[in-house]
């Protein structure tokens, strides 16, 4: 940030903040506090689960936000899914519960995913990633098949979102067959 210059805008996207455990993760709000030409994205799509609901926010300087209203769709966040947002807010002890449990279960995918042989990235979101290559949509398929929905990036591998323990072993089975069967 040192090195940006003044003029220029940039924008810490935060959709995963609160699945983030590793402490070396910089905090954007005080880069926003120390450098006015930081922008930060909020959402309540991922840990607070309003994805259908299409609320967020960004924390910018007022001549950042005024720029952004002009170019936002008018009335683009309804009620409904403002005083969804706020009743959230409210429950967040509840919230942050369902979230621990979700980064346990993350890193319980992680460590066997790497004990079966995946040469996976530490994952700080809601989710793990599969370096699949040219193997992702059949990986995929393979998956669906199952009844489990991951979503394939075509040629570069497969985003997989931490469920229920269920699903997340049934993951880890295709995830240990699926090496076997290229041995
Ligand atoms: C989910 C997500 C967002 C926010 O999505 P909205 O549902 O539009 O609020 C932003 N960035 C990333 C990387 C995400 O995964």
């Amino acid at each position: 940030m040192a090195k940006v210059p003044r003029d220029v805008v940039v924008v810490v996207d935060e959709a995963y903040l609160e699945f983030t455990t590793d402490e070396a993760v910089p905090d954007a709000l005080s880069f926003y506090r120390e450098h006015p030409n930081v922008v930060v994205l909020r959402t309540f799509s991922k840990a607070y689960g309003l994805a259908g609901l299409r609320v967020g926010y960004a924390v910018a300087q007022e001549e950042v936000a005024t720029a952004l209203r002009k170019a936002a769709t008018p009335f683009g966040v309804t009620d409904l899914a403002q005083q969804a947002a706020i009743a959230s807010l409210a429950a967040r002890d509840e919230l942050m519960v369902r979230v621990e449990q979700l980064v346990a279960e993350r890193e319980r995918v992680h460590a066997a995913l790497v004990e079966q042989g995946w040469d996976v990235p530490a994952a700080q979101g809601n989710f793990v990633w599969l370096p699949l290559g040219e193997d992702a949509v059949p990986f995929a398929q393979a998956c669906q098949a199952r009844a489990l929905t991951v979503r394939p990036f075509a040629g570069e591998g497969v985003r997989c979102s931490i469920g229920e323990t269920e699903a997340n072993d049934r993951l880890l089975g295709i995830a240990g067959e699926w090496l076997h069967s290229r041995e």
